[in-house]
């Protein structure tokens, strides 16, 4: 059942609409709001929803309580292919939980946080942006680590990064809801203006762990998504569970540091490593070159062994631009 969220009147007679999908299942149970299209470039979640949805209507015999979907958060920024809100200026998440009866965005912000307090869970679907490719994974404060980790290992994800609380920023929707009580977990994945297929279907298999584990799904949950060869091939370095083959073992940035990589210069960026690969201290992820005099401005190395779980992938570089993320695990 489609509900309109938000309203609003547009100064030319057109409305800014943000609407959700609520799925009702055949039986009473648990409330599971996911969300998506705050950036208005990132668009992995899209199909996430798309999919999601599909499955659940053919099984809502077995779908207890809801399950609501929110594609387009920032429907203006989806439909204009920009970022943030249009004519604002403004990114959308830092600007949560809203100001009741505020300027469109932040009256807008509002009224999202009130549809989505008191569910049991949200998911806040991210996509990085046009430059960077990020592996999947959950982004989690250290914060509420204790509380979200559990829930964060059912998603299916390579990688869940625990950030310093201080590193969080308070206007984001994942930070307003968790400190009211709403548990929220944010994914990121992928690439921005792309969907990567793969994915999508491991995190939609992740939801329906989440599900299962919330006691909100009773149906078949199988599947060869997490047998996938790619997925066997960034996760080789690890120990499978073979007792539990949809849910895959993902990495806990907790037992390891994570290094960041900016560029010194600015010139084109020419690709040597494979991101969601494990370099070895030493190996080139890439270079910075100078076109015009076809000269090398930097050789960027990893300073450890360790994961690109981030990797630049837009070629044009300034200096001090974030190169790639690597995590190492300590011993
Ligand atoms: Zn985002």
């Amino acid at each position: 059942m489609l509900k309109t969220v938000v309203s609003v009147a547009l100064p030319v007679g057109e409305h800014l609409k943000i609407r959700k999908n609520v799925i009702q299942g055949n039986h009473t149970g648990k409330r599971l709001c996911v969300v998506t299209g705050t950036h208005g470039d990132e668009l992995e979640g899209q199909f996430v929803c798309y999919e999601l949805a599909r499955r659940l209507n053919e099984g809502l015999e077995h779908l207890h309580g809801s399950v609501e979907i929110y594609p387009a958060l920032n429907p203006l920024g989806i439909d204009s292919i920009e970022r943030g809100f249009p004519g604002f200026d403004l990114d959308m998440n830092r600007i949560f939980p809203g100001v009741q009866n505020g300027h469109l965005a932040e009256n807008t912000a509002y009224e999202i946080v009130q549809d989505l307090l008191n569910a049991d869970m949200v998911l806040d679907i991210h996509s990085s942006n046009i430059f960077l490719k990020e592996v999947m994974q959950v982004r989690v404060s250290d914060i509420t680590a204790e509380t979200l980790v559990p829930y964060a290992k059912l998603l299916n994800t390579d990688f869940i990064w625990i950030h310093d609380a201080a590193t969080v920023l308070e206007s984001t929707l994942a930070h307003s809801l968790n400190i009211n009580g709403t548990k929220t977990l944010v994914v990121e994945m992928g690439i921005g203006m792309r969907i990567t297929r793969e994915y999508g279907e491991r995190l939609v298999q992740g939801i329906f762990n989440l599900m299962q584990s919330m006691e909100m799904w009773s149906g078949e949950n199988d599947s060869n998504i997490a047998n996938s060869e790619e997925l066997n091939k960034t996760l080789s370095n690890k120990t499978r569970n073979s007792s539990e083959p949809t849910i895959a073992n993902s990495i806990l940035s907790t037992n390891g540091e994570v290094h960041f990589m900016n560029a010194d210069a600015s010139g084109i960026i020419i690709p040597s490593a494979l991101h969601s690969s494990f370099v070895v201290e030493g190996e080139r992820l890439c270079q910075i070159v100078d076109p015009f005099e076809g000269k090398v401005l930097q050789d960027i190395l990893s300073p450890v062994d360790g994961f690109l779980f981030t990797l630049r992938t837009y070629p044009i570089v300034y200096e001090g631009s974030l190169i790639a993320r690597i995590y190492e695990e300590k011993k």
